[in-house]
């Protein structure tokens, strides 16, 4: 028995109640799976989905989601390094 079911046993709860094999542990992941395949179906539903970055004034819009990733995150001159870059130079941080 792990730390968290001994605890939970101590406190009077059911460790049968808690992690993987509970019944809540179920439910959530019958949800989340929910949630994909309703996302999934929408995405399906209309295939002209347009991605737009929207990072401060950026108007930049891709077809493709993980485009706007590469977008966001290439390195040197995605937003995201820009913004650490600019975090250095702020702070005057090494
Ligand atoms: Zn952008």
């Amino acid at each position: 028995m792990n730390e968290e079911k001994e605890t939970a046993f101590a406190a009077g709860i059911d460790p049968a109640t808690i992690g993987p094999g509970s019944q809540k542990y179920k439910e959530n992941a019958a949800k989340a799976e929910n949630d994909l395949a309703v996302a999934t179906l929408a995405m399906k539903k209309d295939p002209n989905w347009i991605f737009e970055c929207c990072w401060e004034e950026c108007d930049w819009q891709f077809e493709d989601a993980l485009d706007l990733i590469e977008h966001c995150v290439q390195e040197p001159n995605g937003h995201v390094p820009n913004h650490f870059k600019n975090l250095i130079t702020a702070t005057g941080a090494q």
